[in-house]
C-alpha cells in the first residue's frame, strides 16, 4: 500500500546504520516460529541458571524494544523521539508479581513513576496492569461475581485502595492513566474498577482511560451500556482501543472449558469491530477522548479520515494514537511529522523482568500474520533508500 506510512526516511530517522541492520535481523529472526521457540527455551533455561546471556540481549531485542533499565536510562530514547514529536509513556514491567508486599511495591513504583514524570510535556500518560496491584485469582472470583471470603473481602479492599492511590496521583498532576486490559477472565473487574475512578476522577477532564479490546464480540454492547448508564452521566471517558493481545489463549480456555469463544471468529470480524468502536466514539466525541492503540495502517487512515471530515485538527487534545516502541515507526513518526498527538509505549526494566514481555513481542510478530512482513519490507526499503544516496 503507498499511502503516507511508505515514507521511510522520516520512519527510521532516529535509527543508524548500525541499528537499522538489527532490526532487520531481528525482525527476519522472530518471524520463523521454530527459531523463536528454540531461542526462547534457551533463553528461558539461561537466565534461570543466571547463565551470562543478558548482556547478548540487551544489546539485541532488549535495546530495540525497549527503553532501558531505570526512568532516568530511557532519557535519551525519550529525548529523541520527543525532538520528533513523538510522545513516551514509560511502563515499568511488573508480571508476575504475586504477593501483597508485591503489590505494594509495584503501586510504590507506579507512584514514583508518576512523581518523575509529572511536568514532563513530553510524557502525557502514565500506565498500569491491573493485575499487578492484586492478584489474579481475586480479579477472577470478583469478575464471576463469586462471594468473597472475609479475608478476602479485606484484600479486594486493599487492590481498590491501591488503584484509587495511583488514579489521584495522576489526577493531582493533571497525567492521564492508562489502565491495561488483560483476559476475559479479570476483565469484568477491571472494568468496574476502571469506572469507579473515572466517577471519581474524570469529571473536569479525562484522566483514567480503560482499555477495550476489540477483537470481544462483546464491547460494542460494553460501550453502548458505559455511555447510557445514567449513573456515569457527568464522566468524560477515557477509552483506548485495541484489537487484543491474548487471542490464542482466550480460544483454547474457551476450547478447554466447551465454551463458546469470546473473540470474534475471524481477522475480518475483529477489523471490522474495531471499526464500528472507532465509530462509537467518534459519534460520542463530546464525552470521550480516546487513544486509537494500534499497528494497523488501516484503522490509524480511518481515523484520519474521520478527523478530516469531521474538520477536527490534527492536534485535537481527545484523540491520541499509540504503538509500540521498536514498531511501525513508519505510522508513529509520519503521524506526528503531520501534528497528530502520538505516543509510543516505553517499556523498561531489568532484561530477566522484561523477558515475558519481550517473548510476548516475537510471538506476535512470528503469529500475527503481516506484522513482521511489513517491518521487514520498510527496513528493506529504507536500507535501499539510504544506499542508493550512498551511490
Ligand atoms: C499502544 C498499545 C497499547 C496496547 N495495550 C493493550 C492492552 O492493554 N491490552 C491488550 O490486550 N492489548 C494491548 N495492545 C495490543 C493490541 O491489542 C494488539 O494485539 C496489537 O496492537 C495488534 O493489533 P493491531 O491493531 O496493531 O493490528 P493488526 O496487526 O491488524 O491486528 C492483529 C490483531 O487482530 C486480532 N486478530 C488476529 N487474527 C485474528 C483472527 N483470526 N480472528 C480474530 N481476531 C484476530 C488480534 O487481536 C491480533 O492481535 C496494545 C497495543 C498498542 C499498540
Amino acid at each position: 500500500m503507498n499511502n503516507i506510512f511508505s515514507d521511510t526516511k522520516e520512519a527510521f530517522s532516529l535509527k543508524s546504520n548500525f541499528e537499522l541492520t538489527r532490526a532487520y535481523f531481528l525482525f527476519k529472526i522472530i518471524g520463523n516460529s521454530t527459531v523463536v521457540k528454540i531461542t526462547t527455551s534457551i533463553t528461558k533455561f539461561a537466565l534461570k541458571f543466571n547463565l551470562p546471556v543478558s548482556f547478548l540481549i540487551k544489546v539485541t531485542v532488549f535495546d530495540h524494544f525497549c527503553g532501558g533499565v531505570s526512568e532516568e536510562d530511557c532519557n535519551p530514547v525519550i529525548n529523541k523521539l520527543y525532538k520528533n514529536n513523538v510522545h513516551s509513556v514509560l511502563d515499568f514491567s511488573t508480571e508476575g508479581f504475586n504477593s501483597e508486599h508485591e503489590f505494594d511495591e509495584c503501586l510504590k513504583k507506579k507512584i514514583s513513576i508518576i512523581e518523575f514524570i509529572k511536568n514532563k510535556e513530553e510524557i502525557p500518560f502514565a500506565v498500569f496492569k491491573p493485575t499487578c496491584l492484586g492478584s489474579t485469582e481475586l480479579f477472577i472470583k470478583k469478575s464471576l461475581g463469586e462471594k468473597f471470603s472475609e479475608n478476602e473481602e479485606l484484600m479486594w479492599s486493599r487492590v481498590i485502595n491501591r488503584f484509587e492511590k495511583v488514579c489521584k496521583k495522576a489526577y493531582e498532576n493533571n497525567i492521564k492513566i492508562l489502565i491495561d486490559a488483560e483476559e476475559v477472565d479479570v476483565q469484568k473487574a477491571i472494568d468496574d474498577l476502571a469506572i469507579l475512578m473515572m466517577r471519581k476522577f474524570n469529571l473536569a477532564n479525562p484522566i483514567v482511560f480503560n482499555t477495550v479490546q476489540m477483537y470481544r464480540k462483546d464491547r460494542l454492547q460494553y460501550l453502548n451500556e458505559l455511555i447510557n448508564n445514567k449513573s456515569n452521566d457527568k464522566v468524560i471517558f477515557g477509552l483506548k482501543l485495541v484489537r487484543g493481545a491474548y487471542m490464542e489463549k482466550e480460544r483454547q480456555f474457551a476450547n478447554e472449558r466447551g465454551i463458546e469463544s469470546p473473540i470474534c471468529e475471524t481477522k475480518k470480524d475483529t477489523d471490522n469491530n474495531f471499526d464500528l468502536g472507532l465509530d462509537f466514539v467518534f459519534n460520542n466525541l463530546d464525552r470521550i477522548s480516546f487513544v486509537c492503540a494500534s499497528h494497523n495502517e488501516n484503522s490509524v487512515l480511518k481515523v484520519m479520515d474521520v478527523m478530516k471530515n469531521k474538520n477536527i485538527n490534527s492536534n485535537d487534545i481527545r484523540i491520541w494514537f499509540g504503538q509500540l516502541y521498536g514498531m511501525s515507526d513508519n505510522i508513529s513518526f509520519n503521524l506526528a511529522k503531520r501534528n497528530y498527538n502520538v505516543f509510543k509505549i516505553l517499556p523498561f526494566g531489568s532484561v530477566k523482568n522484561l523477558m515475558p514481555y519481550l517473548i510476548r513481542r516475537a510471538e506476535e510478530n512470528t503469529s500475527v500474520s503481516g506484522q513482521t512482513g511489513r517491518e521487514l519490507q520498510l527496513i528493506q526499503n529504507e536500507k535501499n533508500r539510504r544506499l542508493k544516496l550512498k551511490a
